[in-house]
């Protein structure tokens, strides 16, 4: 068992919030454990309830357009939520659900290491930037501690509002260049220490 599994397993059985009595199923997170991308979402609905995985209602299928924007599919990423279990009538988490389940998420980046973290919404967006506002800073890349970080509109709010479809759907096509730029940067961090150790 990876210690992304043993994890899952942790998640599972997890009762340190009240959500855990009105789930059907705790959410975990899936994709690949080398993902280069972790999307992180707000909370589980309905549907993720339901089937134990994450983004599989109308908002995991746009997001999944999204990808497929960039060519990427959902298979290639890493999709997790800030809080594991659903929230009653899908309320906003709370602050005591948002800590019980940080160092779930904490753990999963940890584990993964991935090139680019999107956060998708505010909750998500507010685990590294707690004081920006996402109308100012989607769309806008920058360093956070070890991580770069793109935050971004929730798909489900921008499928149904048209300011904020249009913006999330610009901003989801940076991510090749991000990418590219942070691909960049371990380059040259390689290419400085093989000069130091003289391979040139
Ligand atoms: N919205 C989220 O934030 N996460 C999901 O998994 C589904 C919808």
């Amino acid at each position: 068992m990876s210690e992304l599994t043993d994890l899952y397993a942790q998640i599972v059985g997890c009762k340190r919030c009240a959500l855990a009595q009105g789930r059907s199923n705790a959410v975990p997170g899936e994709g690949p454990e080398n993902a280069q991308i972790v999307f992180i979402g707000e909370a589980p609905g309905f549907h993720e309830n339901r089937l134990g995985r994450p983004f599989v209602g109308a908002a995991g299928q746009f997001l999944e357009e999204l990808l497929a924007s960039i060519q990427m599919r959902r298979d290639d990423v890493y999709i997790c939520n800030v809080i594991k279990c659903r929230p009653p009538n899908n309320r906003d988490p709370l602050p005591n659900e948002i800590e019980a389940c940080a160092a779930y998420l904490d753990r999963q980046i940890e584990l993964i290491k991935p090139r680019l973290i999107v956060t998708l919404g505010r909750y998500s967006m507010a685990k590294f930037m707690p004081k920006a506002s996402i109308s100012k800073v989607h769309g806008v890349s920058s360093k956070i501690g070890e991580f770069v970080v793109l935050p971004l509109f929730h798909p489900a709010a921008a499928l149904h509002q048209p300011k904020y479809r249009a913006d999330i759907e610009s901003d989801m096509l940076k991510i090749p260049q991000i990418l590219a730029q942070v691909d960049g940067v371990e380059q040259v961090r390689l290419d400085h220490h093989a000069e130091q150790l003289d391979l040139f």
